[in-house]
């Protein structure tokens, strides 16, 4: 290990504290010296850490898991109970309103490719709008609705961005505005309300992609007058495969049942067949949530996810804002201050970006940086295009770059390890 000072150093966030216990904080990685050091988690974006709070709940559930929805059993009606509640809790979290409906899905992925199956195709031609700065989730999904997607290249500002979107909604008529709450890319977001504005105005509804931004800022839907948002509990500290669908009821009552089978119908018949072997089975489908959650759900994830959200519920805003900002701005200052070190922006005017920083080291491949970083140092970063191939290539670094991110359970001493590490690798030409 190289030991090196930080590059200038006025604003060292050391003694910046996590904000909640997760899981495995202590963990001892192996460094290629044959040191073990507590593993620095700056990949939070990708998959966060479970709180220790939602491992304490999810101990709690396991003895009373029973069949949900298809048991009398006291068990299974103590199971049905605490998946309901956690619905309940789940659409709580994000501002879900009277009309709204909460649906239990794997993540955010899965949450978006069902909205695309509900998309009308009376509504706007059944066509959805993007911006090129989405992740793959936010982008692909909606070939599937009725009148497809149209990607809008993006402008090097949030204004621009913004008069493109108005003038794409003039020219066409859209159902859907799929935007996302914070990039996975550089964090930073178009201002949502002025997005809903302007697609409201047009006829369309918006849906926000909160894989980024509910975790670390929340969201309120009813407050934003957003219509979906899209979530995953793996990002929002409960890694235990459930998600969320949260937004208007009537698409989701009438849309195409995201999967087929038992628990989202009402009646099943079989056509008497002339030829044996050549019947049909039809299905009379229910409405939402339930059409949309065929088979066993997963109600230790969703048990999960409402510990996850009754947690973030109870922290104070601002303190959670503050604690990830100060980490950011520290990791940009630090990294912008490593010469050859560029850190990546969508927009030159967008205005408090959440806790994900990419950057590239001009000369190096991006992999290799990351390996060092992990290897040397104990460090977890994610390298690669992250799954926002478009965007990438219109920031000029289609060969990937390296991602660091920060969220409740990460410290200050991680991010200047950072710093250091990366300081002490270029200087060094590792
Ligand atoms: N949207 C954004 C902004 C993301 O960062 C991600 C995951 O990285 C996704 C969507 C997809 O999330 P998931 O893989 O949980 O479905």
């Amino acid at each position: 290990i190289a030991s090196t000072t930080c590059p200038e150093n006025r604003t060292d966030v050391t003694d910046e504290p996590a904000l909640l216990p997760v899981v495995g904080r202590d963990t001892l990685v192996p460094l290629v010296d044959g040191r073990n050091v507590t593993y620095a988690n700056l990949d939070v974006a990708a998959s966060a850490p479970a709180l220790e709070s939602v491992a304490a709940r999810v101990a709690q559930a396991l003895p009373l898991y029973a069949s949900v929805h298809r048991g009398a059993g006291y068990l299974s009606q103590v199971s049905t109970a605490l998946y309901e509640a956690s619905r309940r809790t789940i659409g709580a979290f994000v501002g879900a309103r009277e009309h709204d409906v909460t649906i239990i899905t794997r993540n955010t992925t899965d949450s978006l490719n069902l909205l695309a199956g509900c998309v009308p195709a009376t509504v706007g031609e059944g066509r959805v709008l993007v911006l090129d700065v989405e992740h793959h989730a936010n982008l692909l999904p909606w070939a599937a609705a009725p009148g497809g997607a149209a990607v809008l290249a993006g402008a090097s500002s949030v204004a621009a961005t913004l008069d493109a979107l108005r003038a794409e909604l003039a020219a066409r008529p859209y159902a859907l505005v799929a935007v996302t709450g914070a990039s996975n890319v550089t964090g930073e977001a178009l201002p949502v309300a002025d997005v809903v504005t302007l697609a409201h105005a047009a006829g369309a509804r918006v849906v926000l992609d909160g894989a980024q931004l509910v975790p670390h800022r929340g969201v309120d839907i009813a407050a934003l007058d957003v219509d979906y948002v899209g979530f995953s509990g793996h990002k929002t500290y409960a890694p235990y495969g459930a998600g969320a669908l949260v937004g208007r009821r009537d698409w989701l009552d009438a849309g195409t049942p995201h999967l087929a089978g038992g628990g989202a119908v009402r009646a099943v018949t079989h056509s008497e067949p002339d030829v044996p072997a050549a019947g049909a089975a039809s299905a009379t489908w229910a409405l939402a949530p339930a059409r949309h959650e065929a088979g066993s759900p997963n109600v230790i994830g969703a048990v999960a996810l409402a510990a996850a959200c009754e947690e973030l519920a109870a922290l104070d805003p601002a303190a959670l804002h503050a604690h990830e900002a100060r980490l950011r701005a520290r990791l940009v200052e630090g990294l912008s201050q490593i010469p050859g070190v560029e850190v990546l922006r969508a927009w030159d005017d967008a205005v408090d970006p959440v806790g994900v920083v990419t950057f590239v080291v001009e000369g190096h491949d991006p992999g290799l940086v990351a390996a060092y970083l992990s290897a040397e140092h104990g460090i977890g970063v994610r390298d690669g295009k992250f799954c926002a191939h478009p965007l990438l290539a219109r920031l000029g670094h289609r060969y990937g770059a390296v991602r660091a991110s920060v969220g409740v359970g990460t410290t200050g001493e991680h991010v200047e390890r950072l710093v250091t590490a990366l300081a002490s690798y270029v200087r060094e030409g590792t």
